[in-house]
């Protein structure tokens, strides 16, 4: 029966885009935006409607909505369950919200939000534990030794993507290229290296 979800992208220059998506769980599609978010900063690519379309198109998978629409005023009637909207600026910043749908309900309560990369890679983050979670508890019934490391991995992921954002600088940064001409990275080799324990900088 589907979790269908609605995704709102708003764009720079006034271009939004109203996507469909079958099954739409923020335990999913919070980590899989984060992805595309650090994707996009990490290679200098476009903040733009048409950036998102080759992502996803790349990707080859419904990992993110790809079916595009007309806005669902009552989008209770179409049964959507989540509701995603997400705003970019120009340089790379991203707010955005996630509202929920009790099932039999007709009103979108607030779930989830933030004002910048670094909330998003957060919300993922804390989505994917409780998935991961659950997926453990799920396999301790079952009697099952194997099949969390995927979760595993998909929580190293999100934790890479926190730690880079709280480099000094990355928050303000358009890409990982303006962040990185903002030091010494030539002379001295990066002065700011990437690493999941904070830690082991000092
Ligand atoms: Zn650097």
């Amino acid at each position: 029966m589907g979790s269908p979800a609605q995704t709102t992208l708003n764009f720079p220059g006034a271009s939004s885009a109203h996507f469909y998506l079958h099954w739409g769980s923020p335990h999913y599609q919070i980590p899989n935006m984060a992805a595309y978010v650090f994707e996009t900063w990490s290679n200098g690519l476009d903040w733009s409607l048409d950036g998102y379309r080759s992502y996803v198109e790349a990707l080859k998978i419904q990992d993110l909505p790809t079916e595009e629409g007309p806005a669902r005023k009552d989008a209770h009637k179409w049964g959507v369950e989540h509701s995603y909207n997400y705003t970019f600026t120009e340089d790379g910043q991203v707010s955005f919200t996630y509202a929920h749908r009790p099932i039999g309900g007709d009103g979108y309560a607030p779930v989830d939000s933030g004002a910048s990369r670094f909330d998003l890679y957060q919300a993922a983050l804390k989505w994917r534990r409780e998935l991961r979670a659950n997926v453990y508890k799920r396999l301790l019934r079952h009697g099952l030794r194997s099949g969390i490391e995927d979760y595993d991995l998909d929580l190293i992921e999100c934790e890479y993507r926190t730690a880079s954002e709280t480099r000094p600088g990355v928050a303000e940064s358009t890409s990982a290229q303006a962040f990185h001409r903002g030091h010494e990275c030539f002379t001295s080799g990066c002065a700011q290296p990437l690493t999941l324990d904070p830690a082991a900088q000092s």
